[in-house]
């Protein structure tokens, strides 16, 4: 359990299933109250629904971080219910691979929107709280949930790659602006773990070849890689993990 944690006020991005719900989840059950936002709107109150009941503090807000309004009026109805927040998990995500030669600017559209331009949204809306935290002694965490595939190179998932190296240098060039003002700014970087995203690949050779990923070794948990995010959170505030790779054992 992370004790530290009670005192904290978080957002949860992508908090309507796998790392973001599980996520969710165990910051909740250590105390701390959690917003979470997603666009499936029934998902995100069951979970509140569930951390309730076992006696947890959770707020559910549908919002589609590719929409710079929904985002705006995700931050307002969180600062409504709970005021400004010290603790940021920009998790949400879609993976989408094809062949570059496929030429799908639909796809790319929506990575590039959601896993970068929607993460530098979702800062948007809460970096002054996160400053604001801080300056007041109390400790602020940025944590971005980047991937693997931010170093490794994967044929057909380059666009994907490509928005997760850009999530990964944004956290460490933004560790460089806020680190000064004593925020934390972390990358979680997993392997292959089991959860909805590969539900929205198009492509039926590039599904099997996931699901011949997932038949071949056991992947992590969304409960895995939520440990790790808890652990990040909880050091000291003078410890800042900036970055963290967590793949499954038997993943090269
Ligand atoms: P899931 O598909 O289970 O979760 C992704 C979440 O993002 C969903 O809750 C989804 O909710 C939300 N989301 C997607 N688009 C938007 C949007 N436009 N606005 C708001 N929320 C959105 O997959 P994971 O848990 O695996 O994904 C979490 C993160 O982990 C992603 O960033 C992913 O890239 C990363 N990752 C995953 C790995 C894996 O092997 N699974 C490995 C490495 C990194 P909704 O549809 O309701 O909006």
């Amino acid at each position: 359990s992370y004790p530290a944690l009670a005192t904290r006020t978080a957002v949860v991005t992508g908090a309507a299933s796998g790392m973001g719900a599980a996520t969710a989840r165990l910051l909740a059950a250590n105390g701390a109250r959690v917003a979470l936002l997603a666009r499936r709107t029934d998902r995100i109150e069951a979970l509140v629904a569930e951390i309730a009941a076992a006696g947890g503090q959770a707020l559910a807000v549908t919002a589609d971080i590719t929409d710079q309004d929904s985002v705006d009026a995700a931050a307002a109805a969180v600062h409504d219910a709970y005021g400004p927040v010290d603790l940021v998990v920009n998790n949400a995500g879609v993976m989408l691979p094809n062949p570059l030669a496929d030429g799908r600017i639909d796809e790319w559209t929506r990575m590039i929107d959601t896993n970068l331009t929607g993460a530098l949204r979702v800062i948007r809306a809460f970096t002054a709280d996160l400053t604001a935290a801080a300056a007041d002694g109390r400790t602020a965490d940025l944590v971005n949930v980047s991937s693997i595939g931010a170093h490794v190179v994967f044929p057909d998932y380059a666009v994907y790659g490509a928005t997760k190296a850009a999530l990964t240098q944004l956290s460490t060039a933004l560790r460089a602006e806020l680190g000064p003002r004593d925020v934390r700014v972390s990358a979680v970087e997993p392997g292959l773990t089991d959860t909805e995203l590969g539900g929205h690949i198009d492509n039926p050779a590039l599904r099997e070849q996931l699901g011949g990923m997932f038949a071949a070794i056991p992947a992590l948990t969304a409960e895995d890689v939520a440990d790790l995010i808890a652990y990040t959170v909880s050091r000291p505030r003078h410890v800042n993990l900036r970055h963290q790779v967590v793949l499954p054992t038997r993943q090269a």
